[in-house]
Order: C-alpha cells, then sequence, then structure tokens
C-alpha cells in the first residue's frame, strides 16, 4: 500500500507555475527528502498536502483514500514554528492529541528533554530562541497522531551539534514507529544522510526532475555520547 500518491498536481500564483503535473508516491514507513533551490515549490507542496491551499489540478491520496483539499490528514512542521502564542510550550505540543481526545503530556514532557527543552514545559513561546522554538515544532509535529509526517526544513535555525542530535533522534523514532516522512531540505549532505529516497524538484516549472534512490545502505550515524555534555 502507497501512504501517499501525489497525482498530476499543478499550482500557480497569478502567472507564476510554480507546480506542473507533480507525481510521486511514498510508500509505507519511507523516509522520502524533497530537495530543490528556494522558489521551486518545496513549502507549496506542503500546502497542498495540508489541505492549506487548493491545487489548481490533481489530487493525494493516502492510503488509497482521495484526501485532497482536506486538512489534518498529515502532520505538518511548517517552515517558521507557528506557534500559539498564548499557549505554554506543554499546550503547545499536545494541542494534536488534545484534538483527537488523546492525553499525551507525560510522552511531551519526555521529547521536550529529549529535544534539549527540559525546564521549558511551562513557558511561552516568546521566552525561546528561533532554534528553541523550531524543536518545539518539530516535537509537536511528533507527537500529532498521523502516518505520515511532513517536515518544511525543520533543522534549518539549529548549530550544527544539535542538528546532528536532532537528525540521530529523528532516525531513531523513524525506525521505531515506521511512519512514512517527507523531508523538504535544501541541503543535499542532509538528504542524502536520512533519506530512503531524494526527489528534486526543478526550479521552474517544478515537474520532479530527478529522483535518486539512494543505492547504498544509510550510513550508521556516529556516536553522539560527547555530544551530550555539549548539550547539557
Ligand atoms: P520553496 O519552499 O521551494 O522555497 P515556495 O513553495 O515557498 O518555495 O514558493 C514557490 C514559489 O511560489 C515562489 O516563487 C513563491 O514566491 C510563490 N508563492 C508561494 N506561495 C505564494 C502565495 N501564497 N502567493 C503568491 N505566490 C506564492
Ligand atoms: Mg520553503
Amino acid at each position: 500500500m502507497k501512504a501517499l500518491e501525489v497525482q498530476h498536481i499543478s499550482k500557480s500564483f497569478g502567472e507564476a507555475f510554480v507546480l506542473n503535473d507533480l507525481n510521486f508516491s511514498v510508500k509505507e514507513g519511507e523516509f522520502v527528502s524533497i530537495l530543490g533551490p528556494s522558489g521551486s515549490g518545496k513549502s507549496t507542496l506542503f500546502h497542498l498536502i495540508g489541505g492549506l491551499i487548493t491545487p489548481d489540478g490533481g489530487n493525494f491520496l493516502i492510503n488509497g483514500e482521495n484526501v485532497t483539499n482536506q486538512k489534518g490528514k498529515i502532520s505538518y512542521m511548517p517552515q517558521s514554528p507557528s506557534l500559539f502564542p498564548w499557549r505554554t510550550i506543554l499546550k503547545n505540543v499536545t494541542l494534536a492529541a488534545e484534538i483527537v481526545g488523546e492525553n499525551k503530556e507525560t510522552e511531551a514532557i519526555h521529547m521536550l528533554e529529549r529535544a534539549g527543552l527540559k525546564g521549558y514545559e511551562h513557558v511561552y513561546p516568546h521566552q525561546l530562541s528561533g532554534g528553541m522554538k523550531q524543536r518545539v515544532a518539530f516535537v509537536r509535529s511528533l507527537l500529532s497522531p498521523q502516518s505520515i509526517i511532513c517536515l518544511d526544513e525543520p533543522f534549518s535555525a539549529l548549530d550544527e551539534f544539535t542538528r546532528l542530535d536532532m537528525q540521530t533522534w529523528l532516525m531513531d523514532l523513524w525506525q521505531e514507529q515506521q511512519k512514512a516522512i517527507l523531508f523538504v531540505t535544501h541541503n543535499i549532505d542532509e538528504a542524502i544522510f536520512l533519506s530512503d529516497r531524494v526527489i528534486v524538484l526543478s526550479s521552474k516549472p517544478a515537474t520532479v526532475k530527478k529522483e535518486f534512490v539512494i543505492p547504498f545502505s544509510r550510513p550508521r550515524l556516529p556516536n553522539l555520547l560527547l555530544e551530550e555534555k555539549f548539550l547539557s
């Protein structure tokens, strides 16, 4: 079964064609990176999958079901963290679970600690740095119940040490949970390091230009014991 099918998706803004007959699919539990230069339509693709904007043509199928224009079918981490300023950090990350009547507070506290945010559970977003807010948004997307996680440049605001730590954590979670992950980045090394498959959007108009299947098994990430010291 395909987790996600992107079928003949097109989107233009006025005169500007951003996506033109885009087609690809993602298998259950697959980790796919979407690469492409700025303006090639990576974020637009996520806005479309998330039902935040309407495609000019084409369909999205999740587990075979047509979900085009439906909100809430994927777990989505936007490119800028967009936290709710009036909710505490803990209340921000548990919101999606709350909406479906689940209590994820214990898990959330554990995950915030793993993200280096222990002690920040009860403060508000304006009290955090950009990199911390990005990790809150990351934790929030990981706590959402959907089977597909779409991450839009999730580690762009992080220093190198923290980024490597978050990449390692994401790999561990992905191997445990077997959710499909779509990972937008403009960092080629990061894409190759993390993914089963890399899809490259061309600049204009953005059809899938090239699709790389990583021909070797994923390299083992280094042991991060040393880094623990940096982070604590
Ligand atoms: P990427 O994430 O790959 O950098 P985007 O998807 O953000 O690219 O943007 C792709 C193109 O679509 C850009 O040229 C951008 O200016 C345009 N665009 C995106 N959203 C809108 C919008 N809501 N209105 C008009 N143009 C938009
Ligand atoms: Mg973008």
